[in-house]
C-alpha cells in the first residue's frame, strides 16, 4: 500500500489544517466541510486505506481512533448529550479519501437513517 492521500500531507504539515489533538499513533483535525457544528476527522498517522484493510496487526490503530474520540467528546463537553461517529468504506459508504477516518459530528441531534432512496428489500 503505497499511494499517499491529502491527509499524510496533513500528518506531515505540508498543508495546514485545524489540528486539535496529535499523539504518536493518531491526528484529530476539523474537517474542511463541516456537516454539524462540530466536525472533526480522528485518522491514524499510519494510511489504512479502507475498513477492508483492518485485520488483526492494525487493530489497535483503530481502537485509538475511538479512545481520542471519547476523550474529545469529553474534553468538548458532548459526551453526555451524545454525538456520532461514522466510518465511510468505498463508494457506497461515500468514501472519498482513502486513509480511513472516523468522523466526529456533535452539537446537535443527528438524523437517522442515513439513506435516502431506499432501492433494495433489507436483508
Ligand atoms: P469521506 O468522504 O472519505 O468519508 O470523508 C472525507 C472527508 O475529508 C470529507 O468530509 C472532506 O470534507 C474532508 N477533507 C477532504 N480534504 C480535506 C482537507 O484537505 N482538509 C480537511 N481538513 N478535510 C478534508
Amino acid at each position: 500500500m503505497t499511494d499517499s492521500t491529502i491527509f499524510d500531507k496533513i500528518i506531515n504539515k505540508e498543508i495546514p489544517a485545524e489540528i486539535i489533538y496529535e499523539d504518536e499513533h493518531t491526528l484529530a483535525f476539523k474537517d474542511i466541510n463541516p456537516q454539524a457544528p462540530f466536525h472533526v476527522l480522528v485518522i491514524p498517522k499510519q494510511r489504512i486505506a479502507t475498513i477492508n484493510d483492518v485485520n488483526e496487526d492494525n487493530a489497535h490503530l483503530v481502537g485509538n481512533l475511538y479512545v481520542v474520540a471519547a476523550k474529545l467528546a469529553k474534553q468538548h463537553g458532548f459526551a453526555e448529550d451524545g454525538y456520532r461517529v461514522v466510518m465511510n468504506c468505498n463508494e457506497h459508504g461515500g468514501q472519498t479519501v482513502y486513509h480511513i477516518h472516523l468522523h466526529m459530528l456533535a452539537g446537535q441531534a443527528m438524523g437517522w437513517p442515513p439513506y435516502q432512496n431506499k432501492k433494495k428489500e433489507l436483508f
